[in-house]
């Protein structure tokens, strides 16, 4: 398949030098080396920043490569680190967990502003939190369902499949043969998964890796792991660590595969770095012929980022198939017809093997191998199905490649562009998009929140959702990742 590589000038950005050994550490593991960049060339000095937070206000670690850092200074921050992990430990909500479902149902009570399973002990403390009560075990099984979605878009974006794209992804990954799922950063995937293994016979087993230390909760240290994908650092140590390990050594290696969908503002490059390592653990497997063979991975993420991943990932390649998200106003099934999701996965395995559903009109293209989107033509030029976006797309004979429906060939540009752009000017767009106009920290589509694109009708009913539940999310926000309670009346003493 040729996939378009279109290289784009590089605007000013920062850019990432790795996961530097030595590194300092912030609440969020140990903090990634950047370095400002201007047209492709290094410019002024090194620094650490946070891994997990692209936002100052969710983490604003930082320190310049160089600086020299004192004793006094070293110990604050460690204790500010240590001041700034969950209240409760793992095993900890694992064993509250236990109390929690011998509870009788008019005792179950969920609190929403701390996103926290409540013992009949701790109701006085939450007295003046707004809670759910009669907290079945079908919504102990869906947690997912009980926990606010974490919006924020530049940290958590916690964005929920839709149960189409959720019961889409579990079917194939069982008639693929696969046994187990490393789910990383996919806590509906994990969910769905755990539910089906709890009430039939269902023989395909998940471990969650996730940053959102809320499902600590509902999931044993076996199932779920506090996990950062953009460090690679696992929060509960080397026990954690060898959890995942363990899960995936199991059957010699055998019928696991990697399932991921990250926050798409995150970096590829340190997502990639983080991948490698974990594709590199399943490698370590006794297992024959594994030096040769990767590990599965299903990794979701935009169409546009096509060749950043395989830049990094070249035996991957790109399925047509859209997911869909049940919290995403513009990536989902709408009411009045179907939003295109820009959304795909991404693979090593072979694409032929990647069986769409007809019925939502994917057909097999028998030249390509592969299964297309309904829109999508084959090219006879081109000699591929060439639609990135799932519309039919044009082929241009003079820039020698098929390109977007709406776009159209500039003989002053000598390349085919919208109607509307400046001519002549370099276009040095969006990094992540290609757009001018805007760069990857304002990029729309990154912005999966509905105020910034849905007509204004909708906009008052958000908002008074909003005010209802504004003090719940933005606590819940702070607490999910590192969560010490700073509201009065709620100091734990242990
Ligand atoms: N569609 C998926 C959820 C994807 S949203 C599903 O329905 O299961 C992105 C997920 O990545 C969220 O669960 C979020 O908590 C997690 N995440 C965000 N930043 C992370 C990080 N630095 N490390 C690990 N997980 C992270
Ligand atoms: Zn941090
Ligand atoms: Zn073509
Ligand atoms: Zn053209
Ligand atoms: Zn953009």
């Amino acid at each position: 398949m040729a996939a378009a590589r279109t290289e784009r000038p590089q605007p000013a950005a920062l850019a990432l030098l790795g996961p530097a050994p030595g590194a300092p550490s912030c609440p969020h593991g140990p903090a990634l080396l950047f370095v400002k960049t201007s047209q492709g060339r290094e410019e002024g000095r090194r620094f650490y920043a946070c891994s997990a937070c692209r936002d100052r206000k969710d983490c604003n670690f930082f320190q310049w490569e160089d600086e020299k850092v004192s004793e006094a200074r070293l110990a604050a921050r460690e204790e500010y680190n240590r001041n700034h992990q969950p209240s409760f430990t793992h095993r900890q909500n694992v064993d509250r967990y236990k109390n929690f479902v011998l509870l009788p149902l008019s005792k179950r009570r969920f609190c929403q502003e701390c996103q926290q399973l409540l013992l009949p002990a701790e109701w006085e403390k939450h007295s003046d939190h707004q809670f759910l009560c009669n907290i079945t075990t079908t919504q102990l099984k869906s947690p997912s369902q009980l926990l606010y979605p974490l919006e924020n878009k530049k940290t958590n974006a916690q964005y929920l499949f839709a149960d189409r794209s959720c019961k889409f992804l579990l079917n194939l990954l069982i008639d693929l043969g696969f046994r187990r799922v490393l789910s990383v950063g996919t806590p509906r995937l994990h969910e769905m998964i755990q539910s089906k293994a709890s009430q039939e016979e269902f023989n395909v087993r998940s471990l969650l890796l996730d940053i959102d230390f809320r499902y600590s909760q509902f999931y044993t240290e076996d199932e779920f792991c506090h996990y950062n994908m953009f460090n690679h650092h696992f929060f509960g140590g080397e026990a954690a660590r060898e959890t995942c390990r363990k899960f995936l050594y199991e059957e010699n290696g055998e019928g696991v595969i990697m399932v991921t969908d990250p926050p798409f503002g995150g970096l590829v490059e340190a997502l990639a770095s983080s991948f490698k390592k974990l594709m590199a653990m399943w490698r370590e497997t006794e297992k024959e012929g594994h030096d040769t063979k990767e590990m599965p991975v299903f990794w979701i993420f935009p169409y546009f980022f096509e060749s950043r991943i395989l830049d990094f990932f070249p035996s991957f390649s790109m399925m047509d198939y859209q997911v869909d998200y049940d919290n995403h106003a513009l990536y989902k099934h709408g009411k009045t017809g179907r939003r295109q999701s820009p959304v795909r996965i991404f693979t090593n395995l072979t694409p032929s093997m990647i069986v769409l559903p007809e019925e939502e009109g994917y057909r097999f293209c028998t030249v390509c191998q592969r299964y297309v989107s309904s829109g999508n033509q084959h090219c006879e030029i081109c000699n591929s199905c060439t639609s990135k976006d799932g519309r039919r797309w044009k082929h241009c004979i003079l820039c020698k490649k098929c390109v977007k429906p709406s776009w159209f060939h500039c003989s002053n540009c000598n390349c085919c562009t919208l109607q509307k752009h400046s001519c002549g000017k370099s276009d040095v767009g969006c990094f992540v998009c290609g757009k001018a106009g805007h760069k990857r920290s304002a990029c729309p589509s990154l912005s999966r929140t509905r105020t910034a694109h849905q007509p204004d009708k909708k906009k008052g009913q958000k908002t008074r959702k909003r005010v209802k539940m504004g003090i719940c999310r933005r606590l819940a926000m702070k607490h999910a990742i590192l969560s010490k309670r700073k509201v009065k009346n709620k100091k734990k003493k242990t």
